[in-house]
């Protein structure tokens, strides 16, 4: 019997390589332990897409500055926020990235994916994930695709960060096949400081950062495995505290976690105020 395929995502993959529990915790425990608190950061995060989505959804002749405001409104997430005032300054720091970024936007370019899923099987993964925005740009043998993914953290990105992200990777290779157009491009859009970081995938790039999800992948399958078979979970699924447990969903149900102080709901865009 061929062995079944692990059917993921980006943030499947990203969640196991980060912490194997964290990955138990999200995709293995059922029921599921309870999440903490929605964060402020992933409402603002949201908010944002959520608006640049509807940017594109307009007509070209509507896609105007004085547009920007209505879409951020219309979609705006008001989870995890402190208290209003805190959520009216996000409200307007977010407005004032999309107004300059979206100045810098071609107004007719017209996408060829907006949160577009791409999916694609190998031998080991059936892949499935959701592009921010896909781009069609010329290449020197006709028009190329590019992954694009909207940044809203408070840091900025580098060519490293395009280079290293599994999922653009991912997401590149998936665009190829579905559309039959080459995709090497990936970029990172970081809305606050408006820059861009990109990167140029080879085929073997692109191929190595495949082989290494599939080995996650494996890993994944066979700490599942050692659990049906009767493994102790903790030891199948280890936890990996760090910095990071302090913004981490279930650092209330984790013992290792736990030990980290956690990170208010709001934290993260407060630093940024
Ligand atoms: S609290 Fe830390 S160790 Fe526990 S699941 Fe989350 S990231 Fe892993």
């Amino acid at each position: 019997m061929p062995e079944r395929l692990f059917v993921c995502t980006p943030s499947k993959l990203g969640a196991y390589a980060d912490c194997p529990r964290r990955y138990r915790y999200a995709y293995v425990d059922r029921p599921a332990p309870q999440k903490g608190p929605p964060w402020a950061h992933n409402s603002l995060g949201a908010s944002v897409h959520n608006a640049l989505r509807g940017w594109y959804a307009l007509p070209v002749d509507r896609r105007r500055p004085e547009a920007v405001a209505g879409l951020l409104k219309g979609s705006w997430v008001r989870d995890g926020y402190r208290d209003e005032e805190q959520e009216r300054a996000a409200f307007r720091r977010a407005l004032g990235w999309l107004e300059s970024y979206l100045d810098g936007q071609e107004p007719t370019a017209e996408p060829v994916g907006v949160e577009r899923v791409v999916a694609v099987k190998t031998g080991v993964l059936a892949f499935n994930g959701r592009a921010d925005r896909i781009d069609s740009r010329p290449g020197p043998s006709g028009p190329e695709l590019v992954i694009v993914d909207y940044k809203t953290g408070r840091t900025g990105l580098d060519a490293d960060d395009a280079r290293g992200s599994q999922a653009l990777a991912l997401y590149a290779y998936a665009a190829e096949r579905v559309f039959r157009r080459p995709c090497r491009r990936v970029e990172l859009h970081h809305l606050p400081t408006g820059t861009v970081a990109g990167h140029d995938h080879s085929a073997e790039s692109l191929d190595r950062q495949l082989r290494r999800a599939e080995e996650t992948a494996r890993d994944i399958m066979a700490a599942e495995r050692a659990v049906t078979g009767g493994d102790d979970p903790d030891d199948a699924f280890p936890a990996t505290p760090g910095t990071r447990c302090g913004w981490c969903d279930y650092r209330r149900t984790c013992p290792e976690g736990a030990q980290t102080p956690g990170r208010e709901p709001w934290a993260a865009v407060e630093r940024a105020d």
